[in-house]
């Protein structure tokens, strides 16, 4: 982190600006300006007695903002910080705008005439972490916690953004650099002194490995949550799937965003699960048909049967199983799913299924009513539990590497068993310092230590304009 921002010395440092909010009515737009002239800048369209540049840091104006012309662009309220203590680390001002598309792109424009520039995807996020107030995995973090689609995806993007993955792969790094550094001493001053005997050697590489191992095992954790999973809910017609699916989002219609335009072959919804995002989806389609118009909705419908992580097979307990509920469970024999009889409200007090054709396996078989919400919950933990079988309990600290860290994770692992073999073998420490060297450059690029400007843009650019 320090290494960082004695390199910032030598940055370009222009004044950017961008709109930070989305467009669109709201209450408040908010438009960010950060570099050295943020404050100049803003007071030349802002006119206040004093003038903003003699303000105290941190401190809110009231202003009405007026372009070169004279002409009134919004009445706003000018929040002026001075570096370092801001998001950028540098001289930043956001002006709080009325909402709407008109304001917020008015004074942006305002602010580009006078002599801002239009800021890059994340640039306030990048400037951030190029001035080494946060770290690379804390800047990732900013964007995780923007597009977390779950409670649980937002603590995880929290617990990284106050540091605690980072401050969890440093403690490693270091060790690794601290045992580099002895075992280049041991190799300049061969016979002298021993800066680290073999035996110290083998712990702190098998130490560090159990501590990266630890990273590694909760990577298909962390891929669920980050990429969630799709579930479909299949049966013949009436058996109850849109009441399902209703069901299963009547309890967090907050976190719901309705697809539009896709009724016409299937409904889908993103659901909370037991923190993953889910993507339900309620496959109209799937059933046998002659009609031309709805084949190409029926094959639509089967591509989504096919690729899901998950099927949901409903029956009508009133009705039994009818052929194309066979023909259903035929089709998904192998695949994740899980049965449910729906209906449970009508099916009279301890009286069997009506006789008739029996699934044929002994499978089990939850029992709901989508009309009643009963065995609802069930249902929702079975989800949760069939997909996360195998991925691994679920870490108690929120400590989850994200989607770039999964390559460097193994990386670091590989070098450091190829360093644990060198040691194994009694291959000489030149040979070791070079395994160590190459897990700690590895994980180093965790925290942002190691990484190149290539790698740097590709992070940044998976942002939004002015975060
Ligand atoms: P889909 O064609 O499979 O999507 O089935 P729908 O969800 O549209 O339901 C068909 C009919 O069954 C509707 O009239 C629902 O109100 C009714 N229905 C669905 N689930 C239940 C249930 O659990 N109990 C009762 N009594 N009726 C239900």
């Amino acid at each position: 982190r320090r290494r960082r921002a004695e390199s910032s010395e030598a940055m370009e440092t222009d004044t950017i600006a961008a709109i930070a909010t989305a467009l669109g009515e709201s209450g408040v737009g908010i438009v960010r300006v950060s570099g050295p002239e943020a404050v100049d800048l803003v007071a030349r369209l802002a006119r206040t007695r004093p003038p903003l540049t003699d303000v105290p840091t941190h401190t809110v104006h009231h202003a009405w903002l007026h372009d070169r012309e004279g002409r009134v662009l919004d009445e706003t309220l000018v929040s002026v910080m001075r570096a370092p203590r801001t998001y950028t680390g540098e001289d930043l001002v956001e002006i709080g705008v009325h909402g709407g598309t008109i304001p917020a792109r008015r004074v942006l424009r305002a602010l580009l005439e006078v002599g801002a520039r239009l800021a890059d995807r994340g640039e306030f996020t990048k400037r951030a972490f190029l001035c080494g107030r946060i770290d690379l995995s804390q800047a990732e973090a900013v964007a995780d916690l923007v597009a977390a689609r779950t409670e649980r995806g937002g603590n995880v993007a929290l617990a990284a953004l106050a540091g605690k993955l980072a401050r969890r792969t440093e403690q490693v790094e270091a060790r690794l650099l601290d045992l580099l550094a002895r075992l280049e001493l041991n190799l300049d001053f061969q016979e002298d002194v021993e800066a680290v005997d073999r035996e110290t050697i083998g712990r702190t590489l098998e130490e560090c490995r159990e501590r990266i191992d630890d990273l590694r095992r909760r990577i298909p954790w962390g891929r669920r949550l980050r990429e969630g999973a799709a579930v479909v809910i299949l049966g013949r017609p009436n058996v109850g799937k849109s009441s399902l699916f209703n069901a299963l989002l009547e309890e967090e219609r907050a976190l719901v965003s309705r697809s539009p335009g896709t009724t016409r072959d299937y409904l889908e919804a993103w659901i909370d699960v037991g923190g993953m995002p889910v993507r339900l989806v309620d496959t109209a389609g799937l059933h046998e048909t002659g009609e031309e118009l709805e084949a190409e909705g029926v094959r639509r419908a089967e591509r989504l049967e096919e690729r899901a992580d998950l099927r949901l097979v409903l029956h009508d307990v009133t009705a039994g199983w009818e052929d194309e509920d066979l023909r259903i469970l035929g089709r998904t024999a192998g695949r994740p799913r899980v049965l449910i009889g729906n209906k449970i409200d009508l099916a009279m007090e301890g009286a069997d299924e009506p006789e008739g054709r029996k699934k044929p396996r002994n499978e089990p078989e939850l029992r709901v009513s989508a009309l009643t919400g009963e065995g609802v919950g069930s249902v929702r933990e079975r989800i949760a539990e069939v997909l996360l079988e195998g991925v691994g309990r679920e870490p108690a600290d929120e400590i989850v590497p994200g989607e770039r860290h999964e390559d460097v994770i193994r990386r670091t692992v590989e070098a450091l068993e190829r360093a644990g073999m060198a040691w194994k073998n009694g291959e000489s420490e030149e040979l070791l310092a070079g395994d160590v060297r190459d897990a700690a450059e590895a994980l180093g690029e965790i925290t942002g230590r190691t990484v190149g400007e290539e790698v740097l843009d590709r992070i940044f650019s998976r942002f939004c304009i002015g975060k």
